[in-house]
């Protein structure tokens, strides 16, 4: 019989765990997991493991060219580690809007009055419905009525907004006199009517939605969840006709020009940005908006506005297929 041998010192362990590149407080932990679970020989393999649990870049083979799962839209962004005017004005040496610069490019882009920034579309039609709806209807169709991946669910969103959500039509088909009769419920008190892209589903064969340009006719503002962010349905910076993947995908431009009192879109999307939801549209309504509460909230920091705004400049250089690294992937 041989004695039972002592387990090995958890700091010998952990040190020969070096050469993974894990810091060493990580190294100790894997060590003594693999100590107390009575096999010190699995350290190796554990701090392996451990290393694979972190952020790691891959190639998208998936053959789906926006994947959630893998980040979206690929993006490389530098910037010096100097102050930036996030919110100081040059001209008169206060404080200034950190939604100023960011947001005018936007609406350029988009044809809007105005436009802001928040950190993702999720929240940007949270913070429409709030600004807009609080303790009033939202008049949605039941064909609009969607889950968006990564939970985002249109009725828990208005609820959240302490909106009540109203459900028009139905799940194939919703006429404008569904959203009329809506409107004019005698208890209905509708603030605006919400329009959604079902971005990733299709309901095809006996099926009709109401477009934005009919919407726009009621006497609400109409707020379009565009969902993707292309910015303008004849993509003028791939050279040749729109791709036919493309077909049916709401672009801002339009959607503005139809008539959209707002629209709400990620900027990690189509857009080819960095994680971020953009709020464009009539500047009042935007400007409700920039004042509630949620706005403080829901900002982007510097590195991400900084980032929208070279995305913006590229698209108002007409570089965006030659720039913009989801698009030169398309
Ligand atoms: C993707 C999407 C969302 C959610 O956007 P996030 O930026 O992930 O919060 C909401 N609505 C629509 C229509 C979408 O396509």
């Amino acid at each position: 019989m041989t004695a039972p041998s002592r387990p090995p010192s958890v700091d010998k362990l952990a040190r020969s765990l070096n050469s993974s590149g894990l810091p060493h407080p990580i190294c100790v932990d894997v060590a003594r997991a693999a100590i107390e679970a009575g096999d010190p020989d699995s350290a190796a393999r554990r701090a392996d493991e451990f290393r694979r649990t972190l952020l790691t870049p891959v190639v998208n083979a998936t053959g789906v060219l926006l994947h959630t799962n893998l980040g979206r839209a690929p993006l490389a962004h530098h910037q010096d580690a100097s102050a930036q005017t996030v919110e100081f004005n040059l001209d008169t040496g206060q404080r200034g809007s950190r939604q100023a610069a960011v947001g005018q490019l936007y609406a350029r882009l988009c044809g809007a009055e105005a436009a802001m920034v928040v950190n993702n579309n999720a929240a940007a039609v949270l913070l429409v419905v709030a600004a807009l709806a609080a303790g009033k209807d939202v008049p949605v169709s039941r064909g609009e009525s969607v889950e968006i991946g990564g939970s985002f669910r249109v009725p828990e969103v208005i609820e959240q907004s302490g909106a009540r959500l109203v459900d028009v039509g139905t799940t194939n088909r919703t006429r404008l006199r569904d959203y009329e009769a809506a409107i004019t419920r005698a208890n209905v008190d509708a603030a605006m009517v919400l329009k959604v892209h079902p971005s990733n589903y299709r309901v095809e064969g006996f099926v009709e939605e109401t477009s934005i340009a009919d919407l726009a006719t009621l006497d609400v503002p109409v707020v379009a969840d565009i969902g993707s962010g292309l910015i303008d349905a004849t993509v003028p910076w791939m050279k040749g006709a729109p791709p036919a993947w493309l077909a049916g995908e709401p672009a801002a431009v339009q959607a503005i020009a139809d008539g959209a009192d707002l629209i709400t879109f990620s900027a990690d999307k189509l857009l080819g940005g960095p994680q971020a939801g953009i709020i464009a549209g009539r500047a009042d309504l935007v400007e409700r908006c920039l004042q509630h509460p949620l706005a403080r909230a829901l900002r982007p920091g510097g590195l991400v506005l900084a980032a929208l705004q070279r995305i913006a400049l590229i698209y108002l250089d007409r570089q965006a297929g030659t720039e913009i690294p989801f698009w030169k992937m398309v």
